[in-house]
């Protein structure tokens, strides 16, 4: 018994046609809707009983062409622009086949993908402004990587052995970045039992960036009522506005009290490999940075990047220790274990796949100068939307735009404010349905924003102008309807 095919011929066929079907998906993305949502028959179909008899691969693949493929959320749409999504690539599709392929283990080892993931981390490191001897680990996304940085500042700054004793070894330890932080941190300092209240959310200004000086209060404060300080949280690109607070501040500020410096770059880190790397002054000063590769990386999910100045700090935090670590895992003299630094003692995994190969393969294939020029064009076109906004009457921009973030709203004289939130709530739903563009939506000081968030290597400067005529015109219908 095996789960090899009975008839390799038969495999090899239908894998090319695949390859085929695939490449030309992508290449025909633009004809079709930016979302198109599953039918009820569908997803009636796809609530199947367990299968326990096998069916041919072919068959398989049909109920995939039929059922699945066709409804996604739209993110490798050109017009898809909702949260922050990424859109992928060809290569990856093909780098994504190869990984599974090899099926390597990623925990470390005596072998090739091992160099791969070294060989890239190191790429990134570089690129990022990181010392060459950084520590870093591929993982599943920005929240593991962002927990990743806060639980080495666990460990390095908590001044007990945190590991050993847990959180009763010491004092409350605390933490601090502006109010626009992302929603890891909660998740973050819940998991570490922490709690959520070990998060100070300070404040930010008119341009959503952390209130610095409230901030160095706030630490002042906890520091007289015997609370240890740990770590300044710093965002380089908040998901509301794409707002990257002063980071070269942050660091002042955490070196004035010897606390770590994280920054949660998900999206606006890769703003570093461009000839805008200004708008993250400061990033490549941080103990521990965050990012996704999966988002304006343009790679396939799952991607995001772990990277701690100190060498030593991952594993510190991660490295099996006393009684924790097992017998079946030690390395021996020789042999396929030795001598090969542990990725799993960098992170939470201990199995872990070969996602460095689409990462290298990307890199290699586009150059890095492609990908920021793509990052450029993104923030380009934000800029430039930004503008369009700002030169029609009828509508409102609700917050600077700095990068790659535009939230606006329809705003006609003789709309009253109270009816703007509906009307633009009912305006985001029907271009949604309608299949026009996917933008999401968010508050800003009470006012609902239909948002663009432009990590889309796929977008044009066309595309935005049909998502504006969009608002428009949806608005224009739905004000004169009444029904908002
Ligand atoms: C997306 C995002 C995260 C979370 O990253 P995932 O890859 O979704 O886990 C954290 N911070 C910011 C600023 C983000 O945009």
């Amino acid at each position: 018994m095996s789960l090899d095919p009975e008839n390799w011929e038969d495999i090899r066929s239908l894998g090319k046609t695949m390859v085929g079907d695939m490449l030309t998906w992508l290449e025909t993305v633009r004809e079709r809707p930016a979302w198109t949502p599953v039918p009820p028959a569908v997803t009636v179909r796809l609530d199947e009983p367990v299968p326990h008899a096998g069916s041919a691969l072919a068959e398989v693949y049909e109920s995939f062409k039929r059922d699945i493929l066709p409804y996604p959320t739209g993110n490798i749409h050109p017009r898809f622009w909702g949260w922050v999504q990424g859109t992928g690539t060809t290569t990856g599709l093909l780098a994504d086949m190869l990984a599974s392929t090899m099926n390597p283990h990623l925990a470390g080892y005596d072998q090739s993908a091992y160099l791969i993931e070294r060989t890239v981390i190191g790429w990134l490191a570089e690129l990022m402004g990181f010392p060459a001897e950084s520590s870093g680990i591929l993982v599943s996304g920005g929240t593991e990587a962002n927990i990743n940085g806060i639980s080495a500042a666990r460990v390095a700054k908590a001044g007990f052995d945190v590991r050993t004793e847990g959180l009763r070894g010491g004092p409350p330890l605390t933490l601090y970045g502006g109010a626009e932080t992302h929603s890891w941190i909660y998740k973050g300092c819940e998991l570490m039992g922490l709690g959520r209240k070990a998060f100070r959310a300070i404040p930010v200004d008119a341009d959503y960036r952390i209130d610095v000086a409230a901030c160095r209060a706030r630490i002042l404060k906890d520091l007289e009522s015997g609370c240890r300080p740990i770590a300044i949280v710093g965002t380089a690109g908040t998901v509301n506005t794409g707002a990257t607070d002063d980071l070269r501040a942050l660091r002042a500020l955490a070196d004035e009290f010897d606390l770590w410096l994280h920054v949660d770059g998900a999206f606006g880190a890769l703003v570093a490999w461009t000839s805008r790397r200004d708008i993250v002054a400061g990033l490549a000063s941080a103990d521990s940075l965050a990012f996704d590769l999966h988002k304006w990386g343009y790679m396939p999910y799952e991607a995001g990047v772990a990277l701690t100045r100190d060498p030593d700090a991952q594993t510190a935090a991660y490295k099996p220790a006393g009684a924790g670590v097992g017998a079946y895992l030690a390395s021996p003299n020789g042999g396929i274990a030795a001598n090969t630094t542990y990725f799993a003692d960098r992170g939470l995994q201990l199995s872990r796949g070969f996602r460095a190969l689409k990462v290298w393969m990307s890199m290699k294939e586009q150059g890095v100068d492609r990908i920021a020029g793509c990052i450029e064009a993104n923030i380009q076109q934000a800029g430039r939307l930004a503008g369009i906004v700002e030169a029609h009457e009828d509508l409102e921009l609700l917050a600077p735009a700095p990068l790659n973030v535009v939230c606006l709203r329809y705003a006609p004289k003789g709309v009253a404010e109270a009816r703007l939130n509906a009307l633009n709530e009912a305006i985001l739903v029907a271009i949604q349905t309608r299949g026009v563009a996917v933008p999401s939506q968010t508050v800003l000081q009470g006012r609902f924003a239909i948002r663009v968030c432009i990590t889309n290597h796929r977008t044009r400067d066309e595309d935005i102008d049909i998502f504006v005529d969009a608002v428009r015109t949806i608005g224009a219908e739905l004000a004169a309807a009444g029904d908002a």
